[in-house]
């Protein structure tokens, strides 16, 4: 039987030393806030900022909350990112996407100073973590390196593949892996014989956004398999990219959907205000 990944207790222990290290810091008289902008009421950016909010409030980190109207312009919402980026007690500034079809994500994401970009979407954050300088990593690969680091998995020489290239799971997933010293392989919606290069894997991460489309014919036995997918089912239930009834059998260790990569990216954020103190 394969070893399930269990992200709810990895992410619990990070939040947990994130507010161990919160306390210490409010000890020599420091204090750390995070500025959340929702723009709109997008019901599933509404959950997701509520836990954000709820998961700042757990580690001791205040959260400036800003709720913008739908028909909020550009220059409204670049106007407060760049009064935030100012002001001295806010340490990062984290804006929700998707936004409305008037504001260009681009622009909103090159106008957050990058000593603040939490979420590491940045293009100074993501050309750091490309020549291994310091700064803010993308929360969601970011929290599948601990997932595996702290499932006692190790990465180094092994072939790994990932499924899927954007610019928020699958490119920055890759380059972490690399730095981990992975044997690394990208795949993507142009990949021919994709089974065969998943064959291929050691440790597979799955970011392709198709439910259940990875069954054991991509599997190699004894492999070690991440499923970043998210997706809501009839009847309210949760699957992800992989169809884990089909792949647990086969292969060494997996992440469940939910609970295994989900709870990780907030506790990746969580980590991310933390050592924002210590870039700024
Ligand atoms: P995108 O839709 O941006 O990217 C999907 C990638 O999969 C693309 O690179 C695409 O290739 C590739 N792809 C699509 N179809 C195929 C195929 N048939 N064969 C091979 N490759 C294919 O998705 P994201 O990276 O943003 O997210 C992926 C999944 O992860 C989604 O289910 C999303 O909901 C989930 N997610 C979960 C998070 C969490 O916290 N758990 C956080 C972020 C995302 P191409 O580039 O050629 O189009």
């Amino acid at each position: 039987m394969a070893q399930i990944i269990d992200g709810k207790a990895i992410s619990a222990q990070i939040k947990e030393e994130c507010k161990e290290k919160v306390a210490a810091l409010k000890a020599e008289g420091k204090s750390i806030a995070l500025a959340v902008i929702q723009v709109g009421n997008d019901p599933a950016s509404s959950v997701y900022v509520r836990n954000k909010k709820r998961a700042c409030e757990y580690i001791g980190i205040e959260s400036i909350s800003y709720e913008l109207p739908e028909e909020t312009t550009q220059e409204e919402l670049l106007a407060l990112i760049g009064q935030l980026n100012e002001r001295e007690d806010c340490n990062g500034i984290l804006v929700q996407l998707p936004l409305p079809k008037q504001i260009d994500e681009d622009t909103v994401i090159r106008a957050i100073d990058p000593k603040k970009d939490v979420d590491g979407f940045h293009p100074q954050s993501v050309g750091a973590l490309c020549i291994g300088q310091p700064g803010f990593l993308s929360c969601t690969p970011a929290g599948i390196i601990q997932l595996l680091k702290r499932s006692g998995i190790s990465i180094e020489g092994k072939e790994c593949v990932v499924i899927g290239r954007s610019n928020i799971v699958g490119k920055p997933m890759a380059i972490l892996l690399l730095r981990e010293n992975g044997t690394v392989t990208v795949t993507h919606s142009r990949t021919k014989d994709l089974k065969e290069v998943c064959k291929r894997a050691d440790i597979l991460v799955v970011a392709i956004g198709k439910p259940k489309m990875i069954t054991r014919e991509y599997v190699k036995e004894g492999a070690v398999v991440i499923d970043v997918g998210i997706h809501r089912l009839e009847g309210n239930k949760l699957c992800g990219d992989v169809d884990f009834e089909d792949v647990e059998p086969v292969c060494s260790a997996i992440t469940p959907v939910p609970g295994g990569v989900g709870p990780m990216t907030i506790a990746m954020l969580m980590n991310n205000c933390v050592e924002s103190l210590s870039l700024s």
